[in-house]
């Protein structure tokens, strides 16, 4: 997920931001035997024999200005003689090149008293000479004053840190178990995932780097709540103050948490800690816990019902992504692009299930989930993009687009957040009719997690076609070709139709005068994107351009708004704009007004199956 872009995915409403391995091994009692391995999918036993000994301390004795104070021991009988230290490129879940390097200042390094001499080989490599010695302890400072689920913060406040952004790793040695000590700052105390070492005040362990990566730490002064659901701790960190009550998120939290556990029949992790800062939106999902970001002032209606949402999906992901790997998603690469043709299941899919299981906790109700998708299929259809790019194609190419949209997005892309969820959706549909009720998309994810994750194995493209084909019991090659592999337009009421219900317009289309340009959300008149194919396309107008007048009268949104609603299809109008700091004029012919207003509602008297069909998906009648 990104942040606001990520936010917008997963609170989509459909309107704010949104954003997974094996075996936690620090967690799950029979993961101890097991680690990744440098094996495509493979799982293997623990670090090797000629691992080095990794220790970090993490100190933070002058909070405002932003350094974070690293130091690194490596200790190893077979130490390189030219020892590489690497910093990611990216965090997993985030699907960026970010070049976390560019951060890092003050770097040298010693062993015992010796001052050693180092060079950078690229961007995020630091060679060191060690001269034949067997340890060498590493000093640098990371500037630290971005706060997104994916980067570090320092400052007054708190210290919160994504290990991918802060921690170097020996080239090589992903595999190596690490030791992380934490010196905070005044009153501060710390919450993350990674377990505690006993007996060591503010020590951490982890078996792998794909486990310390995978554990964002908060440190400040925060409040907390813990509680327990099916044997399991579960715990909030919350940092700062806020409207939140968190005995009433820990109860609806727990709510979710229970649907969860019924879908795969067990938690698979020791304990899971919510991270929680009070600004923004979004969420990064890790193998046992996650960080969040929401409004200091969001935590009551409207906006609660929100937050849930943010709650559920990165809490699904802990079985969608994390444990249901996607071919390419871990072990992970930390220096280069991790392909993948999966995200519409690992992030549509987890969309999905987010409203999925708040509507079976009884937090939102089955009109609730169904106007969710409505309003992606009305965006969808505003998008040309979903004819230049299938879902498949999304996934592959979010390390180039999805993280990086500019103004021709709605001509080229589709979100595989949106459209995933909606094709997720689709596909339980055609299960649950095609196996008669019987089986559905709780199968597959239930089939993908024991058959899968539990035997170590990640799972392609065709794995999620085949097991989605095996609870159907039938082919589903028509959907996958068409709507994933494919870019045809999706026909939703042939398949909504099955489980009784229709997509309708509740604004038919119509002959008012349409002009097509999205306007930047500052407001204004400021034109934010054109879709290819309307008014304002065909007349030649631009993204950027500033609208000042229209028919020679200045024009304001209020009075471009009144203005247009009494023309009609096929007026002209003559629209002034600023271009590049130039005034230019456009004559614009209107269109047909488009219909809008999409909504899934029942069909006129539905069948006995449809009813049936619809009563399984939303546990209420069809009405
Ligand atoms: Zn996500």
């Amino acid at each position: 997920m990104e942040f606001l872009k990520v936010t917008l995915e997963i609170m989509r409403s459909k309107a704010i931001f949104v954003l997974i391995f094996s075996f936690l091994l620090v967690a799950a009692p029979e993961a101890g035997a097991r680690t990744y391995s440098e094996s495509a999918h493979g799982i293997v036993s623990e670090a090797p024999q000629s691992a080095p000994e990794i220790s970090y301390k993490v100190s933070m004795s002058n909070p405002s200005t932003h350094l974070i104070e690293m130091e690194m021991t490596v200790r190893s009988e077979n130490l390189p003689k030219l020892t590489e230290l690497k910093m990611a490129v990216w965090t997993p879940g985030s699907y960026l090149v970010r070049e976390y390097a560019r951060h890092v200042q003050d770097f040298s390094v010693v062993s015992g008293s010796k001052k050693l001499t180092w060079q950078k080989i690229n961007k995020n490599t630091w060679q060191i000479d060690t001269g034949g010695a067997k340890s060498l302890t590493v000093r640098y400072n990371v500037y630290a004053n971005d706060l997104t689920v994916r980067t570090n913060e320092l400052n007054d406040q708190h210290l919160f840190f994504t290990p991918a952004a802060l921690m170097m790793y020996p080239k090589g040695q992903l595999s190596a178990p690490s030791t992380v000590e934490i010196d905070p700052y005044g009153n501060w105390r710390v919450g993350t995932g990674l377990p505690a070492v006993s007996g060591k005040q503010n020590t951490y362990r982890a078996p792998n780097y794909d486990i310390l990566f995978d554990s964002p730490f908060e440190v400040s002064d925060f409040t907390e709540k813990t509680f327990t659901v099916e044997g399991k701790k579960h715990r909030f960190v919350m940092s700062g103050p806020g409207n939140y009550d968190l005995d009433r998120i820990a109860a609806d939290t727990t709510k979710i948490i229970e649907q969860a556990y019924k879908i795969f029949g067990e938690l698979p992790y020791d304990d899971y800690t919510f991270i929680v800062n009070m600004r923004g939106g979004g969420g990064l999902e890790h193998l046992n816990s996650t960080a969040l970001q929401w409004m200091r002032f969001g935590f009551q209606d409207p906006y609660y019902a929100r937050f849930l949402g943010l709650i559920a999906h990165e809490y699904f992901h802990l079985f969608n992504v994390k444990r249901i790997r996607p071919d390419a998603l871990g072990p992970f690469d930390y220096e280069n692009e991790n392909y993948t043709k999966l995200l519409w299941v690992a992030e549509g899919g987890t969309s999905y299930f987010d409203p999925l299981i708040r509507m079976r906790a009884g937090l939102i109700n089955d009109k609730s989930l169904l106007s969710g998708e409505a309003s992606i299929i009305e965006s969808l259809y505003g998008q040309p993009g979903r004819f230049q790019t299938s879902l498949e194609e999304a996934s592959f190419d979010a390390w180039i687009k999805y993280y990086r949209t500019d103004e021709n997005q709605v001509n080229n892309q589709i979100s595989y957040y949106d459209k995933g969820e909606v094709v997720n959706f689709l596909l339980d549909i055609m299960i649950r009719s095609e196996s008669k009720g019987e089986k559905s998309l709780d199968d597959v994810m239930r089939y993908l997690y024991n058959e899968h994750f539990k035997k170590g194995r990640n799972y392609t493209p065709a794995d999620y076609q085949k097991t989605a084909e095996m609870m159907a019991g039938k082919s589903l090659d028509d959907f996958f070709a068409k709507y994933v592999r494919g870019r045809e337009e999706v026909d939703y009421d042939s398949i909504l139709g099955r489980i009784g219900l229709k997509l309708v317009a509740s604004r038919p289309e119509s002959d008012k005068g349409y002009l097509g340009a999205n306007f930047s959300r500052s407001g204004g008149l400021t034109i934010g994107s054109i879709p290819k194919g309307t008014p304002a396309w065909d007349a030649g107008l631009n993204a950027d351009d500033e609208i000042i007048a229209i028919d020679g009268y200045k024009a304001s949104k209020q009075f471009f708004d009144a203005y247009l609603a009494q023309k009609k299809e096929g007026d002209k109008l003559k629209i002034s704009v600023f271009r590049h700091e130039e005034l230019r004029q456009f004559d614009v012919t209107l269109g047909r007004t488009p219909a809008g207003g999409y909504a899934i509602r029942p069909v006129d008297d539905p069948t006995e199956e449809q009813s049936k069909l619809y009563q399984g998906l939303f546990g209420t009648a069809l009405k």
